[in-house]
């Protein structure tokens, strides 16, 4: 592996982006994780780590290219992206507001436009590149009071599949992992009572962990993965098998 690729991830610096970041560089890449709003979580993991973080808003086209100009500044140009930040906010469709569709759509899927358009010149010139998009289960099932997420997850499964097309020429792979539900801030602010129900559903008996999330970009960021592209890696303890 060459170790002087430089990867960077989205919402890098807490919960299953936090587990990519410190994957990363445990083999060998320079990281440069991405956060959005809490300082004080990302103070603390650079103090762990050692990782960088360049904070900016991934739902912003123009921050992401100042925002990727400071990592390629300090760090290199972009070879590997992960495009891991994403949120929730809840509800269903006859009590959602368009401030709600428009935030989860924007920061799930819209970032990954913001973020690969950024960084795709820079890796077609060079002619290679590996982006990872974060997906979801919910995105391949849909779920009751997430229309908004189902949305922006589903779609950027067919977004990678299309960019993957693009890239293939230029040695640039374009793949997604579609996780099932992963002990992070995110799941737990799903009520208990949900949360059990949802685990007696999974046939492996548990949530998932971030580094069941990591095991699987280390694998498809890989220089020799080449072959592997346009696909979507769903890690999800058996939860949805299709
Ligand atoms: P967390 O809520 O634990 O962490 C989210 C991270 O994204 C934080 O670092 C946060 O930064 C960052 N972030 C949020 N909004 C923005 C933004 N606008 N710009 C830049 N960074 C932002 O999430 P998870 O680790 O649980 O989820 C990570 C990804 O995995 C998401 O895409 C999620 O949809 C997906 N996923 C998660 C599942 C799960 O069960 N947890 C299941 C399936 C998919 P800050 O600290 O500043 O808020």
């Amino acid at each position: 592996m060459t170790t002087s690729r430089v990867a960077v991830v989205t919402g890098g610096t807490r919960g299953i982006g936090k587990a990519i970041s410190v994957a990363l560089k445990a083999a060998g890449y320079r990281v440069a994780a991405n956060y959005c709003g809490n300082d004080e979580a990302a103070q603390e993991f650079t103090k762990e780590t050692g990782v960088p973080t360049y904070k900016f808003d991934v739902a912003d086209y123009a921050a992401c290219k100042k925002g990727v100009a400071a990592i390629t500044h300090d760090l290199g140009p972009v070879d590997i992206l992960v495009n891991n930040a994403g949120i929730t906010r809840d509800g269903t469709m006859h009590k959602m507001d368009c401030d709600q569709w428009n935030a989860v759509i924007n920061t799930n899927l819209g970032s990954c436009f913001n973020m690969c358009r950024t960084v795709i010149d820079g890796m077609r010139d060079r002619a290679f590149g590996r982006i990872v998009n974060v997906g979801s289960i919910n995105g391949q099932m849909g779920q009751y009071g997430q229309v908004n997420y189902a949305a922006a997850k589903s779609g950027i499964h067919g977004f990678t599949k299309a960019l993957a097309q693009e890239g293939a020429g230029k040695h640039i792979t374009v793949n997604a992992i579609a996780p099932g539900y992963v002990d992070t801030d995110m799941v737990r602010s799903v009520p208990p009572p949900v949360l059990e129900k949802i685990i007696a559903r999974i046939p492996v008996g548990r949530l998932g962990r971030a580094e069941d999330i990591a095991r699987g970009v280390l694998f498809l960021v890989a220089d020799d993965a080449d072959f592997i592209t346009g696909a979507t890696l769903s890690i999800n303890g058996g939860q949805h098998m299709y």
